[in-house]
């Protein structure tokens, strides 16, 4: 069976070298992310490069996306590394400390003074800390610390419910954007985007810098639950960025958002990634623990189109048994019908969107084995894979971007394939081969075929075929 969620591993330390990576390929990871939050930019152009090439060698297609740090508020560094922090003591948050000690520590974002207020709750290290802003005195933050613990060099600094004012995008991530463009990345993921506008502006600077790939919107911030249609329409996919969104909306608020953020991605023809903390405890073992198969499987059935490794595959001991362990929990949860909850009131708005509903339904109500679209862009398989189905659409194309970036679409197929003719005969039958030689199909099945006629122009799929296949050769 083929698995229809496609798999992102987070590359890093643990995965990094051609042996490890090469496994993870086999394994069935459809995309990699290189965290711009780590590591050089030389060491994510050469990771990029060496998948690159991984993949050309297996004559198959993987993704890169590249993931901005973004405006992560950090505090300052300690002069012994780390201090331990009790509940009911006073800790201040000072934007002019240098090293810090048990009483204050430095800020790397100099406005948060002028952000917070009397009772604002400040988490610190994804929540394990938990500091209530006493009084603000110039660069000052005065706080009581509610929850103590151990606290060390660098943790961001969240506030309950959101608010803060940093830009989307800081100086790291304008020069980080280069290298993104410069290795051609598949998707650029924006952190901690606040509206429709911000994601506006990373795709500017994208595509100035030469930079084709699509844009990810990570939804981890309150203001962007408040904007989830506004960001919708300015982006291509979001991600369920878990981590972030837990500690500034509360833990318990995620899985509903999840889903709620998922369908709306859907219905708006936008791509969904599910992220954080799914096979966490297999960083440290060979095996996932009951409730991160549930977990896993719950984002297939909420219909995302991929999940995410994070430091499972960046930092783990057991990459390799994740990215199979998350295979394996994805193929069994694709075996279950998504909820009905997605019905589309609306009609088709365009040709492709019609021709793309006409294949889907067609699909489900006949004997189809499989949808062979031919595709420049990639926009047909990409609102085929809106609608539900169990039919593998394949997109057959002849532009290499088109088939990384179609690696995230779920239930979507990339393979290669030159239109080297203009007769729509010809192109059926080597479409026919193609998936033949494969294995995808037998002489005899039902598919259909879609097509932009006249053929070779890009951007316009108007055309749709019901055959069966070598069935019309016997003449
Ligand atoms: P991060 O984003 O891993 O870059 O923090 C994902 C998240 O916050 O869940
Ligand atoms: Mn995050």
């Amino acid at each position: 069976m083929l698995r229809r969620t496609k798999i992102i591993a987070t590359i890093g330390p643990a995965s990094s070298d051609r042996v490890m990576l090469e496994r993870l390929v086999d394994a069935g990871v459809d995309m990699v992310r290189l965290n711009f939050s780590h590591g050089t930019p030389e060491e994510h152009l050469e990771r990029a490069e060496y998948v690159r090439s991984l993949a050309r060698a297996r004559a198959r297609a993987v993704g890169v996306m590249a993931d901005l740090q973004g405006p992560k508020i950090r505090i300052g560094k300690f002069a012994r590394g780390e201090v331990t922090l009790k509940a009911g003591e006073r800790f201040i948050l000072d934007a002019e400390c240098k090293l810090g000690n048990r009483e204050r520590v430095g800020l790397d974002y100099k406005e948060l003074p002028e952000d917070v207020s009397k009772d604002s709750i400040l988490l610190l290290d994804d929540g394990r800390i938990v500091l209530k802003v006493q009084q603000v005195k110039g660069a000052q933050i005065i706080t009581k610390v509610e929850q103590g613990g151990v606290l060390s060099n660098n943790k961001g600094i969240n506030r309950l419910g959101g608010g803060l004012s940093a830009s989307a995008l800081t100086e790291k991530d304008l020069a980080d954007i280069k290298t993104a463009a410069a290795m051609k990345a598949d998707y650029l993921a924006v952190s901690f985007p606040r509206s429709g506008a911000d994601m506006r502006w990373a795709r500017e600077l994208f595509r100035e810098e030469g930079g084709k790939g699509f844009l990810v919107a990570k939804i981890e911030r309150t203001e962007a639950i408040a904007a989830l249609d506004d960001i919708l329409s300015e982006t291509d996919a979001i991600m369920v960025a878990r981590g972030d969104l837990a500690v500034e909306m509360g833990d318990a608020a995620v899985p509903a958002l999840q889903k709620n953020m998922i369908r709306a991605a859907r219905l708006s023809h936008k791509l969904a990634i599910t992220a954080t903390q799914m096979m966490e405890s297999m960083i440290n073992s060979p095996v996932p623990t009951r409730a991160e198969v549930s977990d896993v499987a719950n984002a297939v059935l909420d219909g995302t189109d991929a999940v995410m490794l994070s430091a499972e595959t960046a930092v783990g001991q057991y990459p390799l048994e994740t990215v199979q362990a998350m295979a394996r929990v994805c193929l069994e949860a694709e075996k279950h019908p998504l909820p009905p909850a997605e019905v589309r009131r609306q009609a088709p708005s365009t040709i492709e969107e019609a021709i793309a509903r006409g294949v889907i339904f067609t699909a489900n109500s006949l004997d189809v084995k499989a949808v062979a679209a031919l595709t420049h862009s990639g926009d047909t398989p990409l609102l085929m894979s809106r609608l539900e189905t169990r039919v593998p659409v394949y997109a057959l194309s002849p532009s290499v971007e088109t088939r990384r970036r179609v690696t995230l679409f779920r239930g979507v197929f990339p393979v290669r394939f030159a239109e080297d003719s203009d007769d729509p005969e010809e192109v059926l039958y080597k479409a026919e081969d193609e998936l033949l030689k494969r294995g995808a199909v037998h002489l005899g099945d039902m598919i259909v075929l879609t097509i932009g006629e006249p053929i070779g122009r890009s951007g316009g799929t108007n055309t749709m075929k019901i055959v069966r296949v070598g069935e019309h050769r016997k003449k």
